[in-house]
Parts: C-alpha cells; sequence; structure tokens
C-alpha cells in the first residue's frame, strides 16, 4: 500500500516533470530588443506568462535611460528621475510603493513650471543679485498670460507653427505683454524651464501640440534613491543578453530572425522592438522585408529632443537651502537651471540641466570642459563657490543607444505619429516611450506601451497557436490592496 502510494508520487511527479518540459519546448518564443523600462516590462509580462523569452540589450547595463550611478557613492540619476504623476493611477506607483521607495514632491498639479513650483527657489542675474521673488512670481502670471494669448493666435491659424513665432504674434497685438530689462530676461527664464520640459528650443515646439499632453494628477515626485531599483525589480528572473547590439530584424510569415552586431541570430516567434525612437531614425537597425511606408514615415517625423544631465558634487553645501537655483539672462539659451538633491537626499549635489541647442552644444565639450563649462554658471550667481570634488556627464545625444533623450511633438506633425509608431507590423511589436500615446517621453509610458505590446503580442502568437486558453497573462505584480506612495516636501 505505502509502496504503491509513494509510485503513484513518483508517476505524478514525472507527468508533472514532463509537462512542464514538453510545455518549455513548445512554449511561444519572443525576442524583445531593448532593456529600458518598455523591454523590461514587456519582458517581464511574456516570461510571467509562460513564454521563452530572450532580451537583447546592446549595452552593458540595462534601464536605458533610466540610469542611476553609484560612483558619487550615492545614487544620482542621469536620466529619469522624476514620477511624473504621483496616483494611484500611474502605472508605476504599486511597484515603487511596494517597493517602500521615497519621492520627494517638487510640484502640484498644473505648475507653470511643470515639474516644479515656485515654492522654494532662488533666481539670480549674472552679476550674483537674487532677483527679488515678487518679480518672479509676477512674471510668472505674465508668462501664462502670454501663453494664453498663444491659444488666440492657434484658433486662427489652421497651419502650426513654432511657439516662439506665436509668441513674436502676441508681443506685436500686445505691447503691453512686452517686458523689458530684468523682466525679460526672468520671462526667458520661464521659457528656458518650458524648452526643458520639452528636450526642445522654443522654435521648434509645437503651438498646436504643446498643452496637449495628458498629465496625470499629483504632480511630481523626485525618486530619491533613484529610479534603478524599479528596474532591477523588474528585471528579476528574466534572460537578459547584454552587450547584444541588434542589427537587423528579418520577419517571415513563421517568425523573426534577429542578428547581432557579432553575427550571431536569434529565432523566435515574434519580437518587440523597444529601442529608441533616436536608434530607429537612424537606420542602424535593418529590417528585412522594409517596414512599410507609414511606418517609415511616423519614425522619420516624430520630434526627438535633448536634455542633458551634468551633476556636481562639493566637498560641502554653499548654496541657499531651496530646490532650484536659476540664472537669468537675455535669452532662454544663456539662462541655467540647477536642481539641488541636497534639499531632497541631503548630498551636497547640484545637477545642471540644460536642453535643445545648449545641450547638443555642450555635447561637443570633453566631459571635463562640459563640468567646467556647468561650474562656471554657478561662479556667475556664487562667486565664492568652490570647486566641485567629483562630476558626471550624461551625453543622451550622442550615445549611440539613445541618440536623443525623449520625444516632442515636432512642428507641423499630427499626434497620432506615436501610434503610427506603436502598431505593430506581422510579427513584429513596437514598445518603448514613442509609442506611448497618452505618456509620450516618461518612464511610466515607457513601462504602459511594454505591458501594451506583450498583451498584444501573446494574443496573435496564441491565436496562431490555437491555445489560448492555455497561457494565462500573469501580470501579478498588482496586489489586491494599494499600499500608498510615500511622498514629502522637506
Ligand atoms: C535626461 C533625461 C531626463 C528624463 N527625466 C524623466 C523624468 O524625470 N521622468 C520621466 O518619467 N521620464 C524622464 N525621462 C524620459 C524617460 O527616461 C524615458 O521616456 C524612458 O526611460 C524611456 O524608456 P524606453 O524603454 O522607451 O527607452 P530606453 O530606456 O532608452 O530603452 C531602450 C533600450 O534599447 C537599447 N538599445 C538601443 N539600441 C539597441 C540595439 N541596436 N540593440 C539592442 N538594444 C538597443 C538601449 O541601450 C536601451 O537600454 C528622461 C530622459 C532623459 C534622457
Amino acid at each position: 500500500m505505502e509502496s504503491s502510494e509513494r509510485s503513484n508520487r513518483q508517476l505524478r511527479r514525472a507527468l508533472c516533470y514532463a509537462n512542464i518540459e514538453r510545455q518549455q519546448a513548445t512554449s511561444p518564443s519572443v525576442i524583445v530588443i531593448g532593456a529600458g523600462m518598455a523591454g523590461i516590462a514587456a519582458a517581464r509580462a511574456l516570461h510571467d506568462a509562460s513564454f521563452r523569452v530572450v532580451l537583447l540589450e546592446s549595452r552593458d547595463r540595462i534601464g536605458g535611460r533610466v540610469h542611476t550611478d553609484y560612483s558619487f557613492g550615492f545614487p544620482v540619476d542621469l536620466g529619469a528621475s522624476w514620477l511624473h504623476g504621483v496616483c494611484k493611477e500611474n502605472p508605476l506607483a504599486p511597484l515603487i510603493s511596494r517597493l517602500g521607495l521615497p519621492l520627494y514632491r517638487t510640484s502640484g498639479d498644473n505648475s507653470v513650471l511643470y515639474d516644479h513650483d515656485l515654492e522654494s527657489y532662488a533666481l539670480f542675474d549674472m552679476d550674483g543679485n537674487q532677483v527679488p521673488q515678487e518679480l518672479v512670481r509676477e512674471i510668472g502670471v505674465a508668462f501664462e498670460k502670454i501663453l494664453e494669448e498663444t491659444d488666440k493666435v492657434r484658433q486662427e491659424h489652421s497651419e502650426d507653427m513654432p511657439i516662439l513665432d506665436a509668441f513674436k504674434i502676441v508681443f506685436e497685438r500686445r505691447p503691453d505683454l512686452r517686458l523689458e530689462g530684468l523682466a525679460h530676461k526672468v520671462l526667458q527664464w520661464y521659457l528656458c524651464r518650458m524648452e526643458g520640459w520639452f528636450a526642445a528650443d522654443a522654435d521648434n515646439i509645437s503651438l498646436k501640440s504643446w498643452d496637449q499632453e495628458e498629465l496625470l494628477p499629483g504632480g511630481h515626485g523626485l525618486m530619491v534613491r533613484g529610479y534603478i531599483p524599479v528596474i532591477n525589480t523588474l528585471a528579476k528572473g528574466l534572460d537578459i543578453h547584454l552587450n547584444h547590439r541588434v542589427t537587423k530584424i528579418v520577419r517571415r510569415y513563421n517568425g523573426v530572425k534577429v542578428t547581432v552586431e557579432d553575427g550571431r541570430s536569434f529565432v523566435a516567434d515574434a519580437a518587440i522592438v523597444a529601442v529608441p525612437i533616436g536608434v530607429l531614425k537612424s537606420s542602424r537597425i535593418k529590417f528585412e522585408p522594409r517596414l512599410p511606408e507609414w511606418k517609415e514615415e511616423a519614425i522619420a517625423d516624430i520630434g526627438v529632443g535633448i536634455e542633458n544631465k551634468i551633476a556636481l558634487h562639493f566637498d560641502k553645501v554653499f548654496w541657499p537651502n531651496v530646490e532650484f537655483l536659476g540664472v537669468v539672462a537675455d535669452t532662454s539659451y544663456g539662462c541655467s537651471y540647477f536642481l539641488n538633491l541636497h534639499k531632497a537626499t541631503s548630498h551636497s549635489v547640484l545637477v545642471y540641466m540644460p536642453a535643445g541647442q545648449l545641450a547638443k552644444d555642450i555635447e561637443k565639450m570633453s566631459d571635463e570642459a562640459a563640468a567646467n563649462f556647468a561650474f562656471m554658471q554657478l561662479k556667475k550667481i556664487l562667486p565664492e563657490a568652490s570647486d566641485p570634488i567629483q562630476y558626471l556627464v550624461s551625453r543622451w545625444g550622442t550615445d549611440e543607444n539613445s541618440l536623443g533623450s525623449y520625444t516632442y511633438d515636432a512642428v507641423g506633425k499630427p499626434h497620432d505619429l506615436y501610434e503610427r509608431l506603436r502598431v505593430p507590423v506581422d510579427n513584429l511589436f513596437f514598445a518603448g516611450e514613442a509609442t506611448s500615446v497618452n505618456y509620450p517621453g516618461s518612464v511610466h509610458g515607457a513601462f504602459s506601451t511594454g505591458t501594451l505590446a506583450a498583451e498584444e503580442c501573446r494574443m496573435r502568437v496564441l491565436e496562431r497557436y490555437g491555445e489560448l486558453d492555455l497561457f494565462q497573462p500573469a501580470m501579478g505584480e498588482e496586489t489586491s490592496f494599494s499600499i500608498p506612495l510615500q511622498i514629502s516636501r522637506m
């Protein structure tokens, strides 16, 4: 009796293992290209749905434009650092809450400075004089008024135009809104921050689309301990191949073949392309057969801008205890913006953040020259500033793994380009911030596109296998109870 029970148990176990092995051998396979937030989210979802997933990544690290550097001895984000929309509707909220990652709120909803408000700041002119707070607030109101007036220009013109041209029209019509002297310089600083948000200069920002993006409620929260723990958690247990730069993707009716730089190939039932839009634009990945014209057009027409970070680490804090420092100038190109990490993290670091043409120009400098340039901007306002002891410089525009920081709506181009970039072609699926219709240019947008592409891919592949009922999605991250996000402001 005992021995027959044991042999039954052994038989059941053997059958069970045989089933698992058979399932592993026959379960559908997917290659995900790019281990940024979108690619990792897609791979995670498919892996959890029992697909065989291989993730190919060109860099020697995961995370893509989420890049937390630890060389100062503590986390500093050189890519994304804010959770835009601190609310439970944010698709990253459950994971961030579960990990207990603290956030530092830098602004509430609908701020004219996007991820900042004027609660804690100090602006200076080039002679190191602090701009009176009252004037900064007044110009903030004037800036909003000018933007409101540009809406009238938008309604009158069927053709799109750069926001800068709309400003010129407003100033011609409403000379009372024109500003001179210090007030003009502060206005340029507001424009500089707008350019930072879009990673593009005002002569490239679309009048039609600049305010059409959807922002989740709850304001903007800085990830105090860096963004990378979110990526690392999602990536646990995935089959990731670093230093695998994809150069060619061949699609046939029965599968895909993906070739990497050293000539090796990987085959699977389908592939999810989650590389940055800048990389797609550069045509460094050859598609065979070519992608359809509408897809190539979307790739060409989506705007991609540059924003960089130059983190300066000092041995002590010598600057005011505010969230950000600004330098006003005659043009937005000449203005500067420094994020004070000390306020949120207690580390004596200022992060200089240039965008648009200025960011492009700085990328032509060596790291040392770029750090020096940032420090010189600081010296203008704080002449007693001590030299930084360490620095970090990002180069998102020229880095061949990104070729740009994030997307923006280019002048005269329709907003549906993001959707066109997302739509699958045969057994190729597309993910990444530039495929996000609602939240392009963000980490949570990239995450959502990854899970969406995974779901579409799962459905498509299983339809072909006729096994829709076998593989259930296991997007098991969500818990039935919700843990609140830890947000504070000091
Ligand atoms: C300076 C900066 C600040 C930002 N700030 C914020 C912020 O505060 N909040 C926010 O929400 N968003 C922010 N963003 C935007 C956010 O970082 C991105 O939208 C998001 O991380 C993009 O994720 P992704 O997966 O689409 O692309 P990526 O993260 O770029 O991932 C794509 C991956 O593909 C890899 N790859 C490239 N070419 C190949 C190839 N040929 N073969 C294989 N792999 C390849 C890349 O190495 C990369 O790992 C910021 C971005 C930058 C640059």
